[in-house]
């Protein structure tokens, strides 16, 4: 089964190779393809993801609106967009990942004035906390992340392509819309029916001015403010003002990847109108696709409802840390039901996260920790490639993540039933690691950094003024280092030698009230926190 797999992955592999090798000068179309089937929203389907250009997949996901701090709905988006991009160079596939942070929106300009403060100023720290939570969530960055306020020039110059065709137009308060009903495929990535629309829906009532009430914005002139003064924005050849949010994307998509992309992504409440807009502006300018592949990623519910401030329900990332939540599993809970199902974001859910993280840790640490008997098992070593070839199956097959996940927890079960009964052996331990490392490629929660995290939100919280939400036994559970732990069980081990049980017990106790749990096995003591 291991056989059959590798000889298939070395095929394609090859064929990649070969692909690379014959591009410049074939009359072929050659393309780079990963083995991942994902659901294209534009055609409905689920399809190959391919490489257009031969060389690395070009991919393009909205970011975030850095106003405040993100919440776990904004961040199942980026984790899925992150499975995608670790799933696609673990088949070999170079990626090159553009997000945009909009740096610059009403939100942005009327709080920053309301706080006294320039809008990089204000968007400064939540732009800062948006890093730091991806980092904290183990999100890899994207290779290129730029701000809105850095590319103006360059949406200026793509509303000027479309004004140039008269698709933009500038009404009277000075600022330009995009004429919706020269872009007859208006609506096809979301498939709304606008016949009929027209006349029946005005969404923006300020915007009396413009031709047809579905135009949307494309730059907004300066306005002035209650007290006279005038509001944040740039001199440019379209007059005083900013850009409007959708043209950001088209403008930087554009600028990072080129006019056709490989894949665009985003949240489902993006759809629509915010990249039937991006496709409307982009394709008119350019004259040919903008993107072939679209990935959405569902909306989550809490508690099975929709997550709102007013039922209480809402949390940002660092509201869940401070309640003594690990990062790991909520990353965990977030990518583990796939990203076109709707997860219903539990407390429960996340109690069963942090015990299968456990259980995988603990599981690895038994494997590290090696002592079997010399063998092969051939039955673990073929439990052991079912794991392998299921775990890239499932991904492959529209990153099927429950699949993927649910074929590892059977390995960790086969093995750990197999070491128990003394015939786990130890040629098997290599592979087992290899598929371990190989699933930790894409879901990144092997490594323990839950304690230095939560360190790091509390310190935050202290910087906030915000330390009455932290939970009370936080602060107890992480008086204690890994390192003074470490020293604690050293002292116990030295203690039970020399016959101190008293002592030893003491310890044990000791560190038990502090949320440290300690198992003692015949290959040395483990500890982990509650
Ligand atoms: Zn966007």
């Amino acid at each position: 089964m291991g056989g059959s797999k590798r000889s298939h992955r070395l095929k394609s592999n090859q064929r990649k190779r070969t692909a690379r090798r014959n591009r410049p000068g074939g009359g072929l179309l050659l393309r780079v393809a990963s083995d991942l089937e994902l659901f294209n929203t534009l055609s409905g389907t689920v399809e190959p993801l391919v490489a257009s250009d031969g060389r690395g997949l070009r991919m393009y996901a909205c970011g975030p609106t850095v106003y405040d701090y993100g919440h776990i709905g904004n961040f199942r988006t980026f984790l899925h967009v992150d499975v995608l991009r670790r799933f696609l160079k673990q088949q070999g596939v170079a990626v090159s990942h553009v997000m945009n942070i909009t740096d610059v929106d009403d939100k942005i300009i009327r709080n920053a004035a309301a706080a006294g403060k320039s809008i990089a100023d204000y968007s400064a720290k939540f732009e800062t906390a948006f890093f730091e939570d991806m980092d904290w969530l183990s999100i890899e960055r994207p290779e290129h992340l730029p701000r809105a306020t850095e590319s103006i020039s360059e949406m200026v110059s793509l509303i000027q392509r479309l004004a140039e065709k008269d698709i933009a137009y500038q009404i009277e308060d000075g600022s330009w819309y995009f004429r919706i009903d020269r872009f007859p495929e208006y609506g096809k990535l979301s498939k709304k029916d606008f016949e009929g629309l027209e006349d029946s829906v005005r969404v923006d009532n300020d915007d009396h001015d413009k031709d047809a009430a579905r135009d949307f914005a494309l730059w907004k002139a300066v306005k002035g403010t209650a007290s006279g003064e005038t509001e944040h924005h740039w001199e440019t050849a379209l007059g005083p003002g900013r850009p409007g949010w959708h043209i950001e994307c088209s403008a930087m998509a554009t600028k990072y990847l080129g006019e056709c992309l490989d894949l665009h992504a985003g949240g489902e409440d993006l759809m629509f109108p915010h990249h039937e807009n991006e496709i409307a502006q982009s394709e008119s300018a350019s004259g040919h696709c903008f993107a072939r592949h679209w990935m959405h990623v569902r909306f989550l519910l809490v508690e099975g409802r929709k997550m709102s401030k007013s039922d209480n329900n809402f949390f940002t990332l660092r509201d869940l840390l401070l309640k003594g939540h690990r990062a790991s599993a909520i990353r965990f809970l977030l990518i583990s039901v796939p990203y076109r199902h709707q997860l219903n974001f539990t407390f429960d859910g996340l109690t069963e996260s942090t015990n299968a993280i456990d259980r995988l840790r603990t599981f690895h640490q038994r494997m590290v920790m090696g002592g079997f008997a010399a063998g092969l098992n051939p039955e673990v070593a073929a439990a052991t490639a079912k794991a392998r070839a299921g775990y890239t199956a499932s991904l492959a097959n529209d990153l099927n993540t429950a699949e993927a996940r649910a074929a590892i927890f059977d390995l960790v079960r086969a093995a750990n039933s197999a070491a128990d009964a003394g015939t786990l052996l130890s040629e098997n331990v290599a592979e087992i690691l290899a598929v371990l490392t190989l699933f930790d490629g894409v879901f990144a929660v092997l490594e323990d950094h839950d304690a230095e995290i939560t360190r790091a939100a509390i310190a935050w919280a202290e910087r906030e003024d915000r330390m009455d939400e932290v939970d009370a036994s936080l602060i107890t559970k992480l008086a204690l280092s890994d390192a003074d732990i470490d020293a604690l069980v050293a002292e116990r081990t030295q203690a039970k030698k020399s016959r101190n049980f008293a002592r030893a017990d003491a310890i044990r106790n000791d560190l038990l009230a502090k949320g440290i749990i300690l198992e003692d096995s015949k290959d040395g003591v483990r500890w982990k926190r509650k």
